[in-house]
């Protein structure tokens, strides 16, 4: 009896040197950590990972988690059945009666033969499963080119037969690169910032920055929704919110007013330096892009790189707003971004923002301001919550 699993082909792993056991490791487990509840098993076989499931595991639980595990290009649910032609036949009608093809239009049958020693070449397989595609569907056509609809068949170990090819997120494992913080504002840009660090390997956590009562409770909610989104993605996150009223009151009152934005900027920076090295993060990443507002010129972002000596990351620099909300509405963050709850207050925001600061003379006025307390109070009333890899608040 065919026996259902889910089929996942690895990307960039698969061209890994030496290492490729272990990012291959971190992706199991990272699939382990959102469907553990369904006993995962893994099998192996080149450049394919076969998932092994409950027979009642929740489909779509399954979809969300391996659509946002990055180290995935593709997933499958599909069927495995021995090497026997009739049991190759009634599995592939198994498999399109689950998942039916449109009624008209067109079909190909992608069959590979990775097992040299079955008798029927890859040829004679499809025009077997032609047939059968035909009976149940007689006004589908062939096109080898274009097709409306694919079914496909891998002989290997055993059979695998399946029809809808999901597209993974590609990328690699989180965690495979090292740990870092994300400055996780309500807006478009920040969100963005944290998938796309992600995808390269980075596990991230986040900070946000809250101005109580200027920045209201609605904010605050707003923000822990966008955790909740982009958690999966993160393969889990923590969300630092850092009660900042008291540090942006100071910052307003002493420095000078085309300067405030640099001055919050640099005690974000440094808030987040030290959350960051507490944690082992050995980077920042923001959602900035240059030339988007004043202070994301270059000189701004310069400045505030000088208060920190952690590497500060910002995989946005070189996106048009337009390519952000694009990725935005890819990862499901759109909506929740544009809600009018403001992140930072308008008393807070300068008129005449300075663009081109000098660096030497805007550090000497922050060293004026004596943050340091501020930021360790700040630090000493944070707040973190957890949102798991299926993107649930825990505890
Ligand atoms: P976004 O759309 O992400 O809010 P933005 O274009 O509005 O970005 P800014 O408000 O200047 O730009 O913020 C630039 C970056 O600084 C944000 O992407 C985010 O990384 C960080 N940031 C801004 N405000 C906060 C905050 N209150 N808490 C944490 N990080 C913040
Ligand atoms: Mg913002």
């Amino acid at each position: 009896m065919a026996k259902k699993l889910y089929l996942i082909k690895e990307g960039e792993i698969s061209l890994k040197g030496g290492n490729r056991s272990l990012f291959e490791k971190r992706l199991r487990h990272n699939i382990k950590d959102k469907l553990g509840e369904f006993n995962p098993i893994f099998s192996k076989q080149k450049g394919r990972i076969y998932l092994h499931l409950d027979e009642n595991a929740d489909e779509k639980k399954v979809f969300k988690a391996l659509s946002t595990t990055f180290g995935i290009t593709g997933f499958a649910k599909a069927y495995e059945c021995k090497k026997d032609l009739d049991e190759i036949i009634r599995t592939a009608e198994k498999v399109l009666n689950e998942n039916p093809f449109s009624a008209t239009g067109t079909f190909k049958i992608d069959a590979r033969r990775e097992d040299k020693s079955f008798p029927m070449s890859s040829y004679d397989i499809s025009v077997m499963l032609a047939k059968t595609v035909h009976e149940m569907f007689p006004d589908l056509s062939v096109d080898l080119k274009n097709p409306d609809n694919t079914l496909c068949i891998e002989v290997r170990q055993s059979v695998y037969i399946y029809t809808n090819d999901n597209k993974g997120p590609g990328g690699l494992p989180v965690q495979t690169a090292g740990r870092a913080m994300l400055l996780l504002s309500g807006g478009i840009d920040s969100p963005v910032a944290a998938i796309r660090a992600a995808k390269r390997g980075v596990k991230v956590d986040c900070i946000y920055f809250h101005a109580y009562p200027y920045t209201s409770d609605e904010a605050l909610e707003k923000v822990k929704t966008l955790a909740s989104i982009i958690a999966p993605y993160l393969g889990g996150t923590r969300l630092y919110v850092v009660p900042f009223t008291d540090g942006q009151l100071r910052i307003k009152k002493y420095s000078y007013p085309d300067e405030t934005t640099l001055m919050f900027r640099a005690s974000m920076m440094q808030t987040a330096e030290r959350i960051a090295k507490s944690k082992k993060a050995i980077a920042i990443v923001t959602g900035e892009a240059l030339s988007q507002v004043a202070s994301q010129t270059l000189e701004a972002m310069n400045f505030t790189d000088s208060m920190t000596d952690l590497l500060v990351i910002r995989p946005l620099v070189g996106m048009d707003k337009e390519e952000i909300i694009k990725t935005a509405k890819e990862i499901g963050t759109y909506e929740t971004s544009i809600l009018p709850y403001e992140d930072c207050c308008v008393i807070f925001s300068p008129k005449h923002p300075i663009t081109h600061p000098d660096k030497e003379t805007s550090k000497k006025h922050y060293r004026a301001l004596e943050m340091d307390e501020e930021i360790a109070k700040a630090i000493e009333k944070a707040e973190v919550f957890y949102f798991n890899a299926m993107g649930d608040l825990e505890g």
